[in-house]
Parts: structure tokens; sequence; C-alpha cells
């Protein structure tokens, strides 16, 4: 086994007991990126030297009998949507294609206090909308178990990162599914805290009321051990909640007694594809057969969840990405033949006889926004930006958006009900494995009802674990995932750990090829 296929909670005592010098690990996972990437597409930009300057700092450290922090030495991806001081941060978009923060998120803040190593930055759906990872702005990402099939998104870049053993540990953001469902369609580890559990500030706002950073690792404790790292109040983000962090890791291994397992018979209907299904009814067996108790629960409002998740995440995002206008972040367009094109364009009104339309063209700043605009943002995501204006727009924000808001109280308060009954809610993250590249750009609609069983969470708050399963015959992966009360990851980690503790789904990885 190399060092690259080991998890950080082992890596962490190879550095400690000086086996191993982060400057080798480091060393080890830039090799297997060069080896290996250029056929995945998971980092938009590594940063070797930096990464090997901070892995060689913190060996210095340690060498002199330092405390060194929770990370020390560790190497950790992050999604290219988290401010970083040093580095671009573009959301895989043309319109922050150069775009250097002022200052760090605060996740980048903390990853740096835990001594982590920040080897890169990686791939996503433009602005995190997505399922994917093609609608990146700059290249796809391609799935490290079969490399004509997508990782899923929007974090498809650090979920195949983590697969691909690029990095033991990588941070995405999930505000439908965006963790949990490449985790799933990777066969690794991803989980999305309690809103307000992990900071957004410094995060690239995408819906604010649903996004949420956390981690992907291999095993539910590397899991546990970044989510640790990073978690935690933070004043500078007023959803953020003010609550101490558990400390996951201490607990990681103690199975829950008497677990009570919840599970929804609408998610095993229609649709569901026979393979994932079995998967998933075997792993509740497995969880029988370590004295869980299963009975059915009820989510009534939870088909109307995607539906409202399209209407409200859209609405925010139309309001949050109003800021890229070319005067305060990142790109503006060419406005070399603005004032050009605005005579031409006056001078065929009057030449037309209309000199009212003449007096009335648009003008210079406004050309500036709209080509700017134009040009800077993707196809899905000005599809978002209308959807979202238009759901806002007087006369249908009644219909539309206060509409979703109330179907969103209501799926909050079935969870609510469903809680009072059992611990956890068990089920698939998604309905298949990876699908392929390609298969679903020209159908939104069909790339949106992938979201199926994750954007629940997201519209009620509350934390949720995706991880490996089981395989299909076709050898992709396949995700359980668990969903549990509000500030329960705690009880959500140490139920996945039962789970993987009794299996070894988790030990599988894919070959790369030629991979040593
Ligand atoms: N696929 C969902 C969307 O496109 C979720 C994205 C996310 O969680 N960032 O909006």
């Amino acid at each position: 086994m190399s060092i690259v296929d080991r998890p950080a909670s082992e890596l962490r005592k190879s550095l400690a007991s000086g086996e191993l010098t982060s400057v080798e690990l480091t060393q080890a996972c830039l090799d297997r990126i060069v080896a290996h990437d250029q056929s995945i597409g998971a980092f938009l930009r590594v940063d070797g030297e930096r990464a090997l300057e901070q892995a060689k700092s913190v060996d210095k450290r340690r060498a002199a009998g330092e405390k060194l922090g929770p990370l020390a030495g560790i190497p950790v991806a992050v999604k290219d949507v988290l401010c970083d001081s040093q580095a671009i941060t573009t959301c895989a978009s043309r319109m922050l294609a150069e775009f250097r923060p002022p200052y760090d998120s605060t996740v980048v803040a903390r990853l740096k206090q835990a001594d982590a190593v920040l080897l890169g930055r990686t791939n996503m759906d433009e602005f995190a909308m997505g399922g994917s990872t093609e609608n990146s702005a700059f290249q796809p990402t391609r799935n490290p178990w079969d490399t004509t099939r997508t990782p899923g998104g929007s974090s498809g870049g650090s979920a195949a990162a983590v697969a691909a053993r690029f990095a033991p540990l990588a941070i995405g953001t999930d505000t439908g599914g965006s963790i949990r469902q490449p985790a799933g369609l990777c066969g690794i580890v991803g989980m999305k805290p309690t809103y307000g559990r992990v900071s957004r500030y410094g995060l690239v706002a995408f819906a604010s009321s649903l996004d949420q950073v956390g981690p992907f690792a291999t095993t539910t404790e590397d899991a546990a051990l970044l989510l640790e790292a990073v978690a935690g109040h933070d004043p500078r983000d007023s959803t953020s909640i003010n609550r101490p962090t558990p400390a996951y890791t201490e607990s990681i291994n103690k199975p829950l007694a008497g677990l009570k397992l919840g599970i929804v018979p609408e998610h095993f209907g229609a649709g569901l594809d026979p393979e994932v299904s079995t998967a998933v009814k075997s792993a509740i067996e497995v969880y029988k057969s370590l004295g869980a108790e299963v009975k059915e629960v009820a989510l009534p409002h939870g088909k109307y969840g995607v539906a409202a998740y399209y209407v409200i995440a859209p609405s925010e995002a139309s309001s949050n990405l109003a800021r890229y206008d070319g005067v305060h972040y990142g790109f503006r367009a060419d406005q070399s033949s603005a004032l050009a094109d605005l005579a031409a364009e006056r001078q065929a009104f009057v030449a037309a006889g209309n000199a009212a339309a003449a007096d009335n063209v648009d003008s210079p700043l406004v050309r500036m926004y709209r080509s700017t605009r134009e040009a800077g943002f993707g196809p899905e995501v000005k599809r978002r930006i209308m959807l979202g204006a238009y759901a806002l727009s007087a006369g249908y924000y009644d219909a539309y958006y206060l509409k979703a808001l109330k179907v969103r109280r209501l799926i909050r308060r079935d969870f609510d009900e469903a809680f009072k009954q059992v611990d956890l809610i068990v089920g698939p993250v998604t309905a298949g494995p990876a699908f392929k590249l390609g298969e679903m750009v020209d159908d939104p609609l069909a790339m949106y009802l992938v979201d199926l069983y994750t954007v629940s969470a997201n519209l009620a708050g509350i934390p949720a674990i995706s991880l490996p399963c089981g395989m299909t015959k076709a050898g992709l992966p396949i995700g359980l995932q668990l969903q549990g009360p509000p500030l329960e990851e705690d009880r959500l980690l140490r139920g996945a750990r039962m789970f993987e503790a009794a299996t070894d789904w988790h030990t599988k990885q894919p070959t790369l090829a030629g991979a040593k």
C-alpha cells in the first residue's frame, strides 16, 4: 500500500511518530496528481511549491517539539469556492478567473490554523450550480472509477481528488447535495453539516440560506477529523450557530446503543435503480444485524423538495450574483467598441426615423453590465439567474417564492416529526450510479431530478452524510445516506461508523491506469 492510500487518521500517527514527514507525504500526493490528474481533471490549480513550503515548515516545527494543529502536515484539497488570500478563487467561472480574494474564508483560515497543507483548488460546477461538474467554465472532471462518467457535482473535483487518492481529505460545499451526491458517486464519505455548523464567511455565495461547507474523506473517522477542524461558531457569519463543536473523533468508535432507524417508503419507489435499491436494502439489513430497530417514517412533503429547491436556490442566486457587474469583482468585458456601437445604434434609429428610440439606447454603463454578464457567466448560471429573477418578480413572488418557502417549512416539520420517532433516517443518496459525461447536459430538468434525495436536508437545514455501501456489477460505487436531527453530527458520524466497521466498502478504491 502506498502512502497516498492511507487514511488521514493513520497518516497523522505516522507523522507524529516521525516514521513519515509531511514533505514526503505532500510529495507523494503531488506525484500522484502529476501522474493521473490529466485523465481526471480534479484540480483547477495545484500549488506544489506552496504546499511543500507548508509541509517543510510543519516538519521543522514538529522537530522543534512545537505543539501542532490537528491536521498538522496532512494535505487537504479545497473546492475553488472558498476564499484564500494566497490563491486565486474562481468558482470555476470566467467571471472570477483572475479573482484574488483580499482575505481568507474562515474555513481556509481554520485549515491553516490546524496546520493542514493546502494542496490546491478543486474543480466544480460554475458557482456550485450543477450536479456533474460539467458546468465548470474550465474543464470537466471525470469519475476515477470510470473516466467516461461524471464524478457528480457540484463538488466533483474534491470528491474525485479523494477517490483517486490525490489528497486524503478535501473540502466541499453542499447547497442541494453537492457534497453527498459526488461522495456517493465516487465511493467515499461526504458530509453536509447542520446549516450554521461551519462558517460561511468567505464562501462565495450561491444560495445563502442553503449553502453549507463540509468534509470529504475515505473514512468516517477522517470526515470527523476534518469537520472538527473547520466547524465552530464564527461571529463573522451571522447564521453561524453559537455552540461548542463536539469532539467527533473521540466518540466516533462508540456504537449507538438501541439505534432506531427510519426508512421512507417513497425513497424506494419507481425510478430507483435496482442495484442501488438492493445495496441500500442490504445496508439496512447490516444495521439490523447490529441491533438497530428499523421502522417506516413519513416525509409527506419530500416529493415537493426538488420543486421548492429550484425556486428558492435560483432566487437567492439571482440576488447573490447581482454583484458581478464588471465593477466590484473580477471580469469586465472589453468595452473598446462600446461608444462606437452606441453611436451606430443611435444612427440606425435616426435613419429609420425613430428619434425617440435613438435617445433611449442603452448607456455605456448598461452596455458594460450586459456584455460583462453575457460573457462572464455560463449557460446554467444564466438560467438560474433568469429563473430566480422571474420567481422574485412582482406578481409572481407569492405564487412561486413565497409558496416554496411554505413548502420548505412543511419539509422541516416532517423531519421534526420523524425524528421524534427515530434517531436517523436511512436511504439512498441518488437514484442511480454515476452517469455518463454529456448524458444530461442538454436536459436541465433531468439533471435537477438527480437531487431528489438530497435537497430536503438543505431545505430543512439538517445534517446528512453519504458513505459507500456497495458496487454495481459494472464496478460503480453506490452511496448510502443517513440524515439526522439538527446539530446531531456526532450521532450521524457514529451511526455511519457502525456500518463502516461492519463492512469493507470504504476500502475499495479505483485502479487508475498505471497507478502505483
Ligand atoms: N445539484 C444542485 C444544484 O444544481 C445542488 C448544487 C449544490 O449543492 N451546490 O443546485
